[in-house]
């Protein structure tokens, strides 16, 4: 007797882009079930600003109302000095005959997490376990058993036709696929602030991002789980710095002031570090296994791309995965996902998040005075602005990977 297989999808992880992917699935009228570790949704301060191709995206599912009810939505950003001069200051309003999104939109993926989860729960064939951590996987010609332990250790397994990987950058589906992580880590850490003070009265944009070779930062606004103003500063840290010495609370405090031109003091009400790495899997598909999300690539956060580059990935994978369910089209067609969101990871968001980097911390005055020049005129010029912009709200690449076949 074969081996029974129940009739769903798995998609391990119930962060932000596995829960999309579930919703998206659901909605074609694919059964998904969500394996997720913890027993309760993350809460870190982690991805926060959206693109207009991921508004779409989150509009279609029919939850853009309600992240829209409590985020922010950003029409300007700016690249600054340290001490405090505009280089550039783009508007996005321009953007209005491209998309019905023409701005910025920042809300917390903690806060995103819960309204794809009131959604979910509203869709009879979606089913989400919290306390399941995935070890591995098994693949067997109808579909996949995975085996996993709960919070207590104990094991259990989990069939299903197909199986996404949407646990995050250390994905347990993508090392069980023997699935290449390929790239580099930068050797210097980040840190993550929030701050209570309102960095508006020191002329910041919502979005800034501020140069210098060594002081570099990205200073963002974003609310507060009471809707109170809340502000967080990213900086690189030195990498012959401990962790310890990065955070202690008088280092920290002498950066922001640092980078926050006009300041004495600052509130900080968390303050966190992560490696940062530029990787991509070597496939996005192989057998009955699919990555999406840092599960596939991570980059570092200069474009605010990673989160969305991941949602992205969801619709398409779930697009495509849905027409091979019903019968509507061959497996071949999960190959050109791992085609068209593998392409456009790395042509670019890996291309275009380095590039960033690399823009805020020229350390070559004269390459560094040219190239903010260059971008002065490009934001003075509405023709140049209008390619710059449709380039970094991600529009241009959603659009060019809708040509890969
Ligand atoms: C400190 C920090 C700051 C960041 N800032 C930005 C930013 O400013 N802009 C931006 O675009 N991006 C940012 N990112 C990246 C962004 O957070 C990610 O791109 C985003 O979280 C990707 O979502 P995901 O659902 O793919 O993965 P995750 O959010 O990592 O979710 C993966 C989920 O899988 C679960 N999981 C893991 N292993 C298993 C397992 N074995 N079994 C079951 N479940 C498992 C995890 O518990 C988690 O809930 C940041 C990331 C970090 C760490």
């Amino acid at each position: 007797m074969g081996l029974q297989i129940e009739n769903r999808t798995i998609v391990v992880g119930g962060g932000p882009v596995g829960l999309i992917t579930a919703l998206a699935l659901v909605r074609k009228g694919v059964p998904v079930l969500v394996l997720e570790a913890e027993t309760k949704p993350i809460q870190d301060p982690r991805g926060a600003a959206f693109h207009p191709p991921t508004l779409e995206v989150l509009e279609g599912l029919g939850v853009l109302d309600d992240l829209m009810a409590i985020g922010l939505k950003i029409p300007v950003w700016q690249i600054r000095n340290r001490d405090g001069g505009i280089i550039a200051e783009f508007d996005l309003g321009i953007l209005k005959d491209h998309t019905a999104y023409p701005y910025r939109f920042h809300l917390g993926q903690q806060k995103v997490v819960p309204i794809l989860l009131a959604a979910l729960a509203r869709e009879p064939l979606a089913q989400v376990r919290f306390g399941v951590r995935v070890t591995g996987y098994a693949e067997h010609q109808d579909g996949v058993v995975v085996t996993c332990e709960d919070d207590a250790g104990a094991a259990g397994e989990f069939s299903g036709r197909w199986l996404v990987g949407a646990d995050g950058a250390r994905s347990a589906v993508r090392k069980a696929a023997e699935i290449e992580f390929e790239g580099f880590t930068w050797p210097e850490r980040f840190v993550v602030t929030n701050l209570a003070d309102d960095l508006g009265a020191y002329g910041f944009a919502f979005t800034n991002y501020v140069t210098d070779p060594d002081r570099w930062a990205v200073v963002l606004r974003l609310e507060d789980e009471q809707g109170a103003p809340n502000w967080r500063v990213t900086y690189p840290t030195d990498p012959g710095l401990t962790d310890e010495q990065v955070l202690d609370p008088a280092s920290v405090q002498e950066r922001l002031v640092d980078v926050i031109s006009g300041a004495e003091t600052l509130h900080v009400r968390y303050c966190g570090i992560y490696r940062v790495h530029q990787r991509v899997a070597a496939q996005f598909r192989k057998g009955r296994v699919m990555l999406v999300g840092d599960a596939a690539h991570i980059n570092n956060p200069l474009g605010g791309f990673g989160l969305n580059s991941g949602v992205q990935d969801a619709a398409n994978l779930a697009e495509k995965l849905a027409e091979v369910w019903h019968g509507r089209a061959d497996d071949g067609l999960l190959d050109r996902y791992d085609r068209q969101r593998r392409t456009s990871n790395i042509e670019f968001v890996q291309k275009a998040s380095i590039r960033n980097k690399k823009m805020v911390e020229e350390r070559d005055p004269e390459v560094r005075q040219k190239s903010q020049a260059e971008l002065g005129a490009i934001a003075r010029d509405p023709v140049r602005a209008l390619g710059h912009l449709l380039e970094s709200s991600m529009i241009n690449s959603a659009r060019s990977v809708a040509a890969i076949e």
